[in-house]
């Protein structure tokens, strides 16, 4: 290696950010294109700058958000989620397109299916996504989301759920840790500092501006996450509730067997 190359590798070295989640899979379920954002954008960017590689699952297809047609709305929200997943570092993004606030032609048991194949894929370490415990949710597409995808975690790990996907060449996947947002009283028992990352958060937010038509909308955002990051002393926060396996190399993982 000539000197040259040294003094420049030596300087990078220094300022590289240190990966130590690299291997792992993120994956974020959105009921709309943006939930994702608005409730964990901090955090996801954050996991992201650690090493993870970021997969985004969209449900809905977001038809009523906006002031076009629905299907002019549809298309817009469904560019921009694609936008403001780039700005967190999200690989890519897929749209599962069920009818907004009227999934309910699709069953629950149909939604898991989908989760499970995606599951299967892209083989998550960690999902993030809204909270099925939480108090006063209302939102029909945030609700189902939510209890789709708590099944989805445990029946991806289990062969007897949809055996034609083992057929085609996938297995059965558990993953380790859920991240749980929600917009109404839940138990909160992990505080992310999001400080290196507010700035990204409130720019994905910005791109959904289909959705996000009041610019006061993005000011407020960044004053939660400061209010939170307050009481937690740090300067930009978010909250989930969590829920851990524990040490990959622990017994739990290590023995751990379906039935
Ligand atoms: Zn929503």
């Amino acid at each position: 290696m000539s000197r040259f190359l040294l003094l420049f590798l030596l300087p990078c070295a220094a300022f590289a950010q240190p990966k130590p989640y690299a291997g792992r899979v993120l994956v974020a379920i959105t009921a709309h294109a943006d939930d994702f954002s608005i409730f964990a954008g901090g955090t996801i960017a954050k996991l992201v700058d650690e090493g993870y590689t970021g997969y985004l699952i969209r449900v809905t297809d977001d038809e009523k958000d906006g002031v076009l047609t629905a299907e002019e709305n549809s298309l817009r929200n469904g560019r921009e989620v694609v936008d403001a997943a780039k700005i967190l570092g999200i690989k890519e993004v897929f749209s599962l397109n069920l009818k907004n606030d009227e999934i309910d032609p699709h069953s629950e048991t149909e939604l898991r299916e989908k989760l499970i194949l995606l599951f299967r894929q892209l083989k998550p370490y960690t999902i993030i996504t809204f909270d099925p415990w939480a108090a006063y949710e209302e939102n029909p597409d945030h609700l189902k989301t939510a209890k789709a995808v708590e099944d989805a975690c445990w029946t991806a790990g289990v062969h007897l759920f949809h055996p034609e996907q083992l057929r085609a060449g996938l297995k059965p996947h558990y993953l380790v840790e859920r991240y749980y947002w929600a917009r109404g009283p839940h138990v909160v028992n992990k505080v992310v500092d999001i400080s290196t990352t507010i700035d990204r958060k409130i720019a994905a937010v910005k791109a959904h501006g289909g959705m996000i038509r009041d610019p006061q909308v993005l000011v407020e955002l960044r004053e939660a996450n400061k209010q939170l990051g307050e009481l937690n002393k740090m300067p930009y926060a978010e909250m989930f509730h969590f829920i851990g396996l524990g040490d990959p190399n622990g017994y739990v993982l290590k023995n751990a067997r379906p039935k």
